[in-house]
């Protein structure tokens, strides 16, 4: 299974990429939508830095554009095999648009969570 080390673990389970014990996000729950974005600039608890630098997050977007490329492209070939056949453009566009908006908190976090662990290095717990 995926343990500690892995940067898999942080990822999924909101955990601070320094020392996988600390959250990321204040939340644990991204449909939470008062609070989904919210995070602090260290970890609580091995105070390692979420904001390395200014504008970090920007380059967040690009990940958060290839999950959500992935999502639609998922979606899409679910509703061409599912679906019966000479279905209306309007449903199709729907069936791909609707859970598109409906992820975005979710492909947030983890397009920040991706992208700070592609630069962050596990180093245990008593960093
Ligand atoms: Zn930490």
């Amino acid at each position: 299974m995926i343990g500690k080390g892995s940067k898999l673990y942080s990822i999924l389970n909101n955990k601070c990429p320094h020392c996988h014990e600390g959250h990321f996000f204040n939340s644990s729950n991204p449909f939470n939508l008062r609070q989904f974005d919210k995070m602090e600039n260290n970890c609580s608890v091995c105070k390692g830095s979420f904001m390395p630098e200014t504008g970090f997050y920007f380059g967040a977007m690009f990940v958060s554009y290839a999950l959500n490329v992935a999502l639609m492209v998922t979606l899409w070939i679910a509703i061409e095999v599912l679906a019966p056949d000479n279905l209306p453009l309007m449903y199709f566009l729907l069936g791909i648009i609707v859970p598109s908006v409906l992820l975005v908190p979710l492909t947030f976090r983890l397009a920040r969570l991706i992208w700070i662990n592609i630069f962050v290095k596990y180093k245990g717990k008593n960093t």
